[in-house]
């Protein structure tokens, strides 16, 4: 470890898109601004080992899978291939290609960037380990350590497969089970499907996707369960256990699974766990300042992002919320502007959530299942994608959008989609929510024709009793 110490105005730990987005705001809000990340390159989870890898591999089996139904019109392809090599080369180079890019943003802004693991000493101090500067005394910080994989319980074999492990597409294992439900497990799991594996999906909770509206879920799983060898719910892991090796070359995995009190065991050449994510604060010393935490960890924030120690903020998956790159950006600019400002609030009414499987489920503002929780009276417009035109022009009728709204003014509260595209319609669904849009300001809002878009004005114009592409209830005479 170096000796040298560092002083600035204010200190970013984690280099994610909460950390390096929030050091770029502040740098252009004119502070002096020292950003400190553990990794060789900057980008956190999403740029290294999440998103970005995981939609490259996704949208290349989706090619495949787009293929494949071409031959329902005529268009078939001979022998379509997939390069392993080629692919994990052409996604490490899209990785590198965007961190590169974040580090020259960075540079440009004039941010010094630290490599070393940081731990608070004090409520202005933090210590490095692993880098050449040991110590930086600041007299703001903002936490964006992001968040690890959670593991499956000790006893249970650790050598399986990681959703990191398994973006580094070591190889193409025959079969594979896949343990979680979540949106990361679907997503890595059709990407292995995509790849010639049989996958199959073990899920602890009675249901796919637990976060999400039954109706948009179920849609996915009819399309995705006739590609997956088994999908078992309510199901629990009791023990994995290595056979000759387990892995490549070797003999794979033994699984027992237990379901409605039955045991079975079942045989694996891989098993890749996606049990979820669990936030990065256990290890940066916060016991040396009054920074507090929920009983799972997640550090407690006010709308403007500062902790319980005034000059501390956190952001991103290790703060309460939902754990999204695009939640983590924008506490990003708003711990930033606090700062140099004093003034914004991580007041957004929608964050949207996106899973990429196929078809995609979107969903935004208020889901139905809450309205339901939480009593809350609401109106509901469904349009099937089934009668619209350009779903049947892409031979994707295979989804539905639905809006949400307010019964007495028709204020748009949640929009839920699950179809083709749905992870780039949802951002309108978004836009609607938070500007307080109703479903009169939809339904006249002209979208252009054909396209998938014209699903969310149709929906609306369900909501609101004035669908002319869908029937009315019939009439009594
Ligand atoms: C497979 C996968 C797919 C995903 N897909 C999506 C998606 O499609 N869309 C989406 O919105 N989200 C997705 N996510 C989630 C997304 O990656 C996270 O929500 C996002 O990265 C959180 O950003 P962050 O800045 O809070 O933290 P991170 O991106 O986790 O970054 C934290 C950084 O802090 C560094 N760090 C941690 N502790 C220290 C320390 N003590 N000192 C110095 N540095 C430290 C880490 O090395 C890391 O670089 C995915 C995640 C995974 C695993």
């Amino acid at each position: 470890m170096g000796s040298l110490r560092e002083e600035t105005e204010v200190v970013v730990i984690g280099s994610g898109p909460g950390g390096y987005v929030a050091a770029l705001r502040l740098a252009d809000l004119g502070k002096n601004v020292l950003l400190v990340e553990s990794r060789e390159r900057p980008g956190g989870t999403c740029l290294l080992e999440g998103c970005i890898p995981s939609k490259a591999l996704i949208h290349t089996v989706e090619i495949r899978e787009t293929a494949r139904r071409a031959a329902e019109f005529g268009l078939t392809f001979d022998n379509v291939q997939i390069d392993t090599d080629k692919l994990r080369e052409w996604t490490a180079g899209i990785v590198q290609g965007l961190s590169d890019g974040i580090r020259g943003l960075l540079k440009r802004r004039g941010v010094t960037v630290l490599r070393g693991h940081a731990r608070f000493t004090s409520s202005t101090s933090l210590a490095l380990e692993g880098g050449e500067v040991s110590g930086v005394d600041f007299k703001q910080a903002i936490i964006a350590t992001g968040s690890s994989l959670n593991r499956l319980p000790a006893g249970i074999v650790q050598s399986v497969w990681s959703s990191a492990d398994a973006l580094k597409l070591p190889y193409v294992p025959e079969s594979l089970l896949v343990v979680g439900g979540g949106y990361i497990g679907l997503e890595m799991g059709l990407v292995y499907q995509g790849l010639g594996s049989k996958v199959s999906v073990v899920e602890f909770f009675p249901r796919l996707l637990m976060g999400a509206d039954f109706d948009l879920v179920d849609v996915m799983v009819g399309q995705v369960s006739e590609r997956l060898e088994e999908i078992m719910v309510d199901s629990k892991v009791l023990s994995i256990v290595e056979v000759a090796g387990g892995g490549k070359d070797g003999g794979g995995y033994d699984v027992e699974i237990e379901h409605a009190g039955a045991k079975t065991r079942k045989h694996y050449a891989q098993v890749l766990v996606a049990i979820g994510r669990r936030p990065n604060s256990d290890d940066i010393g916060l016991q040396n300042t009054r920074v507090k935490t929920d009983d799972k960890g997640f550090i407690l924030t006010g709308p403007d992002c500062r902790t319980d120690e005034p000059n501390i903020f956190a952001i991103g998956d290790v703060a309460t919320g939902p754990m999204l790159a695009h939640k983590a950006s924008r506490e990003g600019k708003v711990a930033a502007e606090v700062i140099a400002h004093g003034t914004a609030a991580f007041d957004n009414r929608a964050i949207p959530a996106v899973v990429f499987t196929d078809p995609e489920v979107a969903w935004t503002g208020l889901t139905e299942s809450e309205a339901e929780q939480q009593g809350i009276k609401v109106n509901i417009g469904r349009f099937p994608l089934s009668a619209l035109g350009r779903a049947r022009t892409l031979g994707r009728t295979d989804g539905l959008v639905k809006v949400i709204a307010e019964p007495e003014t028709g204020l748009i509260l949640g929009v839920g989609m699950v179809g083709p595209m749905a992870s780039e319609l949802i951002a309108e669904g978004t836009l609607a929510v938070e500007m307080g849009a109703t479903l009169e300001d939809i339904m006249v809002t002209i979208h252009p024709h054909p396209t998938l878009s014209e699903a969310f004005m149709e929906a609306a114009e369900v909501a609101a009793g004035e669908a002319v592409h869908i029937n009315p209830p019939r009439k009594v005479r």
